[in-house]
């Protein structure tokens, strides 16, 4: 691991980015009173279970665990030999000022046990393993009053939704957003609507709540609560809307929301084909999307972005894909892009479910991604829509199938949210495809 070069070492430090910030925001924190503590106010999504199933996923595939100086005090103090299974010299590795975990010779975490086990959770509990570690998958957000509760959905018990209702679990959680949350959360400014400051918090969470409302509507097709949405936030730009305040606001949005579902009575019977450049700008987003990146990748940087240029030759060509990983076999991109047969009831509310956890929780906007404004946000989640439906798809068709399963659904989820707000955002992309109305079309032409 000493052998990454700065750069790839730079490049895959994105992973576990969100705990990486929420640590380093403990680091800096001092003892809060204990008065803080029992006010502070954590909301979590009322529509999520998760429970740690144990299947090693995150001990084997983030690669990279940013220890805070006390994680690496504690852990030193612990005094691991070689006859526990562990080697001193590789359990923590330095790079750049920052220390984080080592890994064994096949990538998993240094403390991982061949019986699938945190060596450090066996012997010493919980609460004696980084906070980076306790903390996944969930990740907490400043929300003005309150801190918001969300989840990343590559850990597959998010995504299949296994385990307790989070909301039962809310004494833990509390004990964790205030091991994470900042002294001066409460100051930290809510994203823009659309462009520039002046909105105030409750105002954002108006927007929140009614993109909630737009994409919790039942016996509707999520591609047209898609499509809907995405129509009357243009409404909000084009109408300059963006800067309402006060509880007007929520009769103007709730106007807007009942026109789009005017407009858009039902889902266009024969969708109109992206344009080839979107098609082209999609296909490359699918490619990030796929990619997996494991310690040998990290081990050499330059191998692995040679294999990522051949690969998005390929996307570029669009005549077969390349085998990228286990389950994304080669297949004839016709085989994707040809209909599917319409998904189940169970892949809807699956795929509302990840949409509604990633609005509820502001995974979408803000400090949570690049800072972006909230509607460019909900537009770039929007895209990862039909990029869910194209790996779910492709997922299927290397099984000769034109159906999708939960578990295709589920593991392209998985897939997607592994380098949700990690990897490189273009702003640009979004703008450009957002301008010529191309978001909407891809979610109705994959959707379809
Ligand atoms: S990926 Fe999720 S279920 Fe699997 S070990 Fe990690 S937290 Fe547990």
């Amino acid at each position: 691991m000493d052998g990454v070069k700065p750069r790839g070492a730079k490049r895959f430090a994105r992973f576990n980015r969100t705990a990486n910030r929420l640590a380093t925001r403990a680091r800096n924190r001092n003892i809060l009173p204990s008065i803080w503590m029992k006010s502070l106010r954590v909301e979590i999504p009322p529509i999520q279970n998760w429970s740690c199933h144990g299947c090693t996923d995150c001990c084997r595939n983030h690669l990279l665990v940013q220890l805070l100086p006390e994680d690496k005090q504690r852990i030193e103090k612990q005094g691991w030999t070689r006859a526990d299974g562990v080697d001193p010299g590789l359990m923590i590795v330095g790079q750049g000022g920052h220390f984080r975990l080592g890994h064994q010779s096949d990538g998993a975490c240094v403390f991982l046990d061949p019986s699938g086990r945190c060596r450090i959770h066996a012997k010493f509990g919980a609460e004696a393993k980084p906070l980076a570690c306790r903390l996944y998958p969930l990740v907490i957000h400043p929300a003005g009053q309150k801190v918001v509760v969300g989840l990343r959905f590559c850990c597959p018990s998010v995504a299949a939704n296994c385990g307790q209702p989070l909301l039962e679990q809310k004494a833990e959680i509390q004990k964790l957003a205030e091991c994470v949350a900042l002294d001066h959360f409460r100051d930290i400014p809510p994203p823009a609507v659309l462009a520039g400051p002046g909105t105030e918090w409750p105002d954002l969470l108006r927007f929140v709540k009614w993109l909630d409302t737009s994409l919790a509507v039942k016996e509707t097709p999520l591609t047209l609560r898609f499509l809907r949405t995405l129509h009357w936030l243009g409404a909000v730009e084009k109408g300059s809307f963006s800067q309402i305040s006060g509880p007007g606001a929520d009769e103007i949005l709730e106007a807007l929301f009942q026109g789009a579902g005017k407009k858009l009575p039902a889902l266009p019977e024969s969708p109109t084909r992206p344009g080839r450049f979107s098609r082209l700008f999609f296909r490359l987003l699918v490619l990030e999307h796929a990619r997996m990146i494991t310690v040998e990748d990290l081990r050499a940087p330059g191998r692995h972005r040679w294999q990522m240029l051949r690969a998005a030759w390929r996307f570029v060509r669009a005549g077969r894909t390349p085998a990228l990983r286990e389950g994304l076999e080669s297949v004839e991109f016709a085989a994707i892009e040809q209909r599917f047969e319409p998904v189940s009831p169970a892949i809807e509310a699956m795929l509302t479910r990840f949409f509604r956890v990633k609005i509820q929780s502001l995974h979408f906007c803000g400090r949570a991604f690049y800072d972006r404004p909230l509607i460019e946000g909900f537009r770039n989640l929007a895209l990862l829509y039909p990029v869910i439906l194209w790996l779910g798809r492709w997922l299927a068709a290397g099984q000769q199938r034109t159906n999708l399963t939960e578990a295709d659904v589920a593991r392209a989820i998985s897939m997607v949210d592994y380098h949700y707000s990690y990897s490189p955002y273009l702003a640009w992309r979004v703008r450009l495809l957002a301008q010529r109305d191309e978001i909407a079309r891809l979610c109705a032409w994959y959707g379809r």
